[in-house]
C-alpha cells in the first residue's frame, strides 16, 4: 500500500505566526499535572520560604518595616474554582455543583472558602511575631471587602495593619495601581522590605526593597 502523503499544520509556512500557538488541551493537562503532583505546592513553599528568611534578617535593620502581600494566589487559593472551571474565567455560575462547575466569579469570592496557603499564614504570623507591619494589597475590588475578609478569619489569617482593595470602578492595571498603594504605605513611614504575589505586576514599579515571585500557570492578570 503507498504511504499516504501528508500536509501537516505546522510544516508549511504558518501565517504570521513563528510558532504554532500551544494547544489550549494539552496546557490544561500540563497545568493539572503540576498541582495534582505537589509540585506547585513545592515551589509555592520554596518561594515563601527565601521570603521568611529574608525577613527575619532583614526586619531588624530597619525602623516600622513592613511586607506587602497580594491576596489570590497569594495568601487564599481559587483553586477549588480554578479546576471547576478547568480554568476558564468566568462571572457567572452558581458554584452550587463544586467540586464541578460552573463556578462564577462573584458567587465564588460571596461564598469565602477559598482555602489558605498554610506557608504564606506562617510568614504573616512570623511578621506579627517578629513586630513587622504585614499589608495586604488586592486586585479585588472594594465591594468585596466583606467577604473576603471573612475569607481571611475563617483561614486563620489575621493581624494586618490594612488591607488595600481596589476602588470601585477603578480598572487599572495592578501594575499601576499597586505600587501606588507601596508608595502610599512609604509615605506613612513604613520601610517595605518585601512584596509578595504570583504576578509580576505584584513586584513591579518599586516601592519595595525585595519582590517574590509566586509561581501560577494557571491564569494572568494585567
Ligand atoms: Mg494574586
Amino acid at each position: 500500500m503507498a504511504a499516504v502523503t501528508l500536509t501537516v499544520w505546522g510544516s508549511v509556512p504558518a501565517a504570521g505566526f513563528a510558532v504554532p500557538p500551544p494547544n489550549v488541551s494539552a496546557a490544561m493537562r500540563a497545568a493539572d499535572a503540576y498541582h495534582d503532583s505537589g509540585a506547585y505546592q513545592k515551589d509555592f513553599d520554596a518561594v515563601i520560604a527565601q521570603a521568611s528568611q529574608y525577613l527575619a534578617q532583614q526586619a531588624p535593620k530597619v525602623s516600622h518595616p513592613a511586607i506587602v502581600l497580594d491576596v489570590d494566589e497569594t495568601v487564599l487559593s481559587n483553586w477549588p474554582q480554578i479546576h471547576a472551571n478547568h480554568y476558564g474565567d468566568f462571572d457567572h455560575g452558581d458554584c452550587s455543583r463544586l467540586p464541578a462547575g460552573p463556578c462564577g466569579e462573584h458567587a465564588w469570592v460571596r461564598l469565602a472558602q477559598a482555602p489558605v496557603f498554610p506557608a504564606t499564614r506562617q510568614l504573616i504570623r512570623q511578621a506579627e511575631a517578629e513586630h513587622v507591619a504585614v499589608f495586604l494589597l488586592t486586585g479585588r475590588h472594594e465591594r468585596h471587602r466583606a467577604d473576603v475578609v471573612r475569607n481571611l478569619h475563617q483561614q486563620g489569617v489575621t493581624g494586618w495593619t490594612a488591607f488595600y482593595m481596589r476602588p470601585d470602578g477603578e480598572h487599572r492595571p495592578a501594575a499601576s495601581f499597586k505600587p501606588e498603594v507601596r508608595a502610599r504605605i512609604e509615605a506613612q513611614g513604613y520601610h517595605i522590605l518585601e512584596t509578595i504575589g504570583d504576578q509580576p505586576s505584584d513586584l513591579s514599579g518599586g516601592h519595595a526593597q525585595r519582590g517574590f515571585l509566586l509561581p501560577n500557570p494557571f491564569y494572568s492578570v494585567e
